[in-house]
């Protein structure tokens, strides 16, 4: 799926299905604009909604027009990752970024012994990516950039599918005093060392500018996961608090919140320029 994308020059959203209803509204997000899709689960998000969500996303996988990548975000350990491809996820993600660089190496080279015999793409972290503070995917106070140099000997040793690079972003949403700039000479130092696609985290609440550039530059993925669950739960918050109190259905409660999570997804697919783009699988 992101060989295609980056073959073409444009980037797959990974949206974070931390529920039924943001999995819909992704989903509905990308059969309209014929968008290719990786819906991603944190093992946080799967302990909360339990291995059997995994049977929903292959049933709306199985069902839909738009080719979908069940991926799993953030593994940070082998167990959690064969746990991943025993239910059927079709991509992985090693997280070891914050073991010593030979650690890291070991780890993810183990994962990928297992995981390309069966056919499940690796994704791993090289640098470390920054947090705000308050998401499920976490991350460090001080961003380590990656080495361009060390990128390309990871790629070489463990011959991963797929690299998240550390370029200045953060996972949440930042703080008002803190101004988010993409290190995207580094970026470009590392597109030009290795032929893999590139992955975008923490890239909510860049500037599109940026993310755009970026697109342009060998970032063939971008997880969002915080920009579509700030919209729904605002939402949410705001008919709670319209003090109807026979306001309980979820049928009534999460669609209009689900719009919200929809009309963001469109817009993001829209940055990545992965509208339209089902026609190239
Ligand atoms: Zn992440």
């Amino acid at each position: 799926m992101l060989g295609v994308a980056n073959k073409h020059g444009f980037a797959v959203p990974a949206f974070n299905a931390g529920s039924g209803q943001l999995l819909n509204a992704v989903m509905e997000a990308c059969e309209e604009t014929q968008s290719p899709v990786m819906i991603a689960i944190h093992p946080d998000e799967l302990n909360f909604l339990t291995d059997s969500f995994v049977d929903q996303v292959k049933f709306l996988a199985n069902h839909s027009k738009v080719p979908v990548c069940i991926h799993l975000d953030h593994g940070a350990s082998y167990e959690q990752v064969i746990h991943a491809i025993q239910l059927g996820f079709t991509s992985v993600m090693i997280d070891a970024s914050h073991l010593p660089y030979e650690e890291n190496i070991v780890i993810t080279q183990k994962v990928v012994a297992a995981a390309h015999p069966v056919g499940v793409s690796v994704e791993a972290e090289l640098g470390t990516i920054g947090d705000t503070g308050n998401t499920v995917e976490g991350g460090v106070s001080e961003i380590i950039y990656t080495d361009p140099e060390v990128a390309q000997d990871f790629i070489t040793r463990t011959e991963v599918d797929s690299l998240a690079v550390a370029i200045g972003t953060a996972h949440g949403i930042y703080p008002k005093n803190m101004d988010p700039k993409l290190r995207l000479d580094i970026l470009e130092d590392i597109a030009s060392r290795v032929d893999i696609p590139l992955v975008l985290h923490g890239g909510s609440s860049n500037p599109d500018t940026e993310i755009k550039k970026a697109v342009t530059m060998g970032i063939n993925k971008i997880n969002i996961s915080s920009d579509i669950k700030i919209v729904f739960a605002n939402k949410l918050r705001a008919i709670l608090n319209e003090g109807n109190d026979e306001i309980r259905e979820p049928n009534v409660l999460f669609p209009p919140c689900m719009e919200e999570t929809k009309k963001v997804a469109i817009e993001k697919i829209h940055l990545f320029q992965s509208n339209d783009k089902i026609k190239f699988y």
